[in-house]
């Protein structure tokens, strides 16, 4: 299984990794620090999963979770947010995202996360 962690701040990024690998230790791990790299790595790697941070420099999450749904409109997306405003939920969602959670993830959500959100 190949995810992509994407997250401009490198703590935040760590903290989605550690998670995946409690669940996954197996997971390949690709990361990119804004939309636009996300993007650019969405297309060159076609990864299973996608995390994804909304607010980010040079392209923020909204408009990456666009492109990467205009590449694969069935692109496995989860946001991971400080944002956790219900309009930033319902954005994403119609946008295409398979769910929204607050920043931080641990373990524990993120074993839900791929029961509940993830088709492998
Ligand atoms: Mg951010």
């Amino acid at each position: 299984m190949k995810v992509l962690v994407v997250d401009d701040s490198k703590i935040a990024r760590m903290g989605v990794i550690k998670s995946i690998k409690e669940v996954y230790p197996n997971a390949q791990l690709l990361q990119a620090i804004n939309g636009l790299e996300a993007v650019e790595l969405y297309e060159k790697e076609n990864p299973d999963v996608v995390f994804l941070d909304l607010t980010m420099p040079v392209m923020d999450g909204y408009e990456a979770l666009g492109k990467i749904m205009e590449i694969n409109k069935e692109a496995q997306v989860i946001v991971i947010t400080a944002d956790i405003q219900n309009e930033a939920k319902l954005r994403v969602l119609v946008a295409g995202a398979k769910n929204m959670y607050p920043k931080p993830i641990n373990g524990e959500i993120m074993a839900k996360i791929f029961k509940q959100d993830i088709l492998l």
